[in-house]
């Protein structure tokens, strides 16, 4: 039978590019939330379109580039660096993410007038552009286009410009602000008659309340599930190799006296990564007994790292782990060992598998998905996952069937620095530990297969 051709389009392909020489290029999937996700799509034949992370100027490069995603089943969208630095880190990284991650509009944005903000908003409309001329190209009759995320809430409406019967969906991955945050945006409207362009409006996240009248009238729309989780075989599948059992046997002797608390996570301001740490000094601080038995391991991928905001956070952020290896630290051992930079799948896969405690402590976030990689890795350990709340409510459930979720405490997480910090969550630590100390049974910690089923669902916008 005939499978269901499926363009895939999002900002960044699922590989990185490096240039070996005039016409040569070497290719690698690269690591990602979205990647991971989607990874996990059967039974169609999907393509994906997208930018390759790389300024390409000359058509030599621009044609061997797209030969070699090819193979990959990639079609490159090339941006040039002004584009990028406007519409990528501007529009996106430093407008539409904080904003739609409770986090407000950068100061000087606040208002339309503002010549970087109207520029920057040009930008991303000319940027999407691009996006719809080259999915506009490839586009076979009968082919769904699945818009993701948004870099690209422009999207629907252009494709829609093109071909009305082209059936468009559009999936949102991160959460999507109350209507009091939303309106502080100027062109909101604009932005959001655009997404509503689409057949189909999705978000993982169930926040989406919105309505959309003209699915109500009748257009020709049908209802689809997309099953999506992380392919949690590949995880198992990777702990049985020898070298990762290795690698685990070296990190259990290397931390056999102490309990192993983890975060991975992109060096993002959502994912609450100085609360985690000042949450961890204030744990030492209260419970001696504890300094010289744990040890936390923070990985923080560095991300968007041409933005300002997040050259801000890594120095907070190491600032904040030399002052507590300082102050608890001795001449042998550091309570955090943190790491700039990413592991590659199988180093994870070993750290997952050792693991005593995730700390998974975003402010606000959509699915995530290291919560469900380190599930999957635990096995026979079945350690502790501790979330944070204002999660999408996959990882609510993922958590919840598994036992394993410990709410924090007190409401919306802080994001000033520090003294306005909400440390309850320490007692949620606490707790973890009073486990380990008693032994107490943990029958309640069973884990169950993460792979779920993640329903594209029908939105009923609303938008204020
Ligand atoms: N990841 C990785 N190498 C690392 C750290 C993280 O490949 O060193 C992957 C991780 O396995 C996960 C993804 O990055 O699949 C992060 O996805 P998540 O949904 O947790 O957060 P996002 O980065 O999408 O906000």
């Amino acid at each position: 039978a005939m499978k269901q051709r499926l363009l895939v389009v999002a900002n960044r392909l699922p590989v990185s590019a490096v240039r070996q020489g005039e016409d040569s290029w070497a290719l690698e999937i690269s690591a990602g939330g979205l990647v991971s996700a989607l990874l996990g799509v059967k039974d169609v034949d999907a393509k994906w379109i997208g930018w390759a992370g790389v300024n390409v100027p000359d058509e030599v490069g621009q044609r061997a580039l797209t030969k070699a995603l090819a193979e990959k089943r990639c079609i490159p969208v090339f941006l040039d660096e002004e584009i990028v630095h406007q519409y990528y880190n501007g529009y996106c990284n430093n407008v539409l993410w904080p904003l739609f991650h409770y986090l407000g509009l950068p100061q000087e944005d606040r208002l339309a007038t503002t010549r970087s903000f109207q520029s920057q908003f040009h930008a991303y409309k000319r940027a999407n552009q691009m996006f719809a001329d080259v999915v506009n190209r490839h586009y076979q009759e009968g082919d769904v286009v699945w818009c993701h995320d948004y870099h690209l809430m422009f999207l629907p409406k252009y494709l829609k410009e093109y071909n009305s019967k082209m059936k468009v969906g559009w999936f949102l991955h991160t959460p999507f602000p109350s209507s009091e945050i939303h309106r502080t945006l100027p062109s909101r409207s604009e932005l959001l008659r655009s997404v509503l362009a689409a057949d189909l409006v999705g978000s993982d996240i169930g926040e989406l309340k919105c309505k959309r009248h003209a699915f109500e009238e009748g257009g020709n729309i049908e209802a689809q599930k997309f099953p999506i989780g992380i392919d949690s075989d590949r995880f198992k599948r990777a702990l049985e190799l020898p070298a990762v059992k290795e690698h685990i046997n070296e990190l259990t002797q290397r931390f056999a006296d102490r309990k192993v608390m983890l975060g991975v996570d992109r060096l993002d301001m959502i994912k609450g990564i100085p609360q985690k740490i000042l949450a961890f000094e204030k744990f030492l601080e209260e419970n001696p007994t504890w300094r010289d038995k744990v040890v936390l391991l923070q990985i923080a991928v560095p991300t968007r790292t041409d933005v300002p905001e997040y050259q801000k956070l890594t120095s907070q952020v190491h600032e904040i782990v030399g002052r507590i290896n300082g102050r608890f630290g001795t001449l042998t051992a550091v309570p955090i060992h943190h790491l700039d930079r990413s592991l590659d799948f199988h180093a994870l896969c070993a750290l997952y598998a050792v693991t005593d405690v995730a700390l998974v402590t975003s402010l606000r976030d959509g699915m995530n998905l290291v919560s469900y990689e380190f599930v999957a890795c635990q096995g026979e350990k079945k350690g502790v996952l501790i979330l944070s709340e204002n999660f999408g409510e996959y990882n609510m459930w993922l958590a919840a069937e598994n036992g394993m979720f410990l709410r924090l405490t007190g409401g919306e997480w802080m994001t000033t620095m520090p003294e306005h910090l909400n440390m309850d969550w320490v007692d949620s630590v606490k707790h973890v530990f009073e486990y380990f100390t008693e032994r107490t049974p943990r029958s309640h910690f069973e884990h169950r297969e993460t792979s779920l089923v993640w329903n594209y669902k029908y939105a009923d916008v609303e938008f204020g």
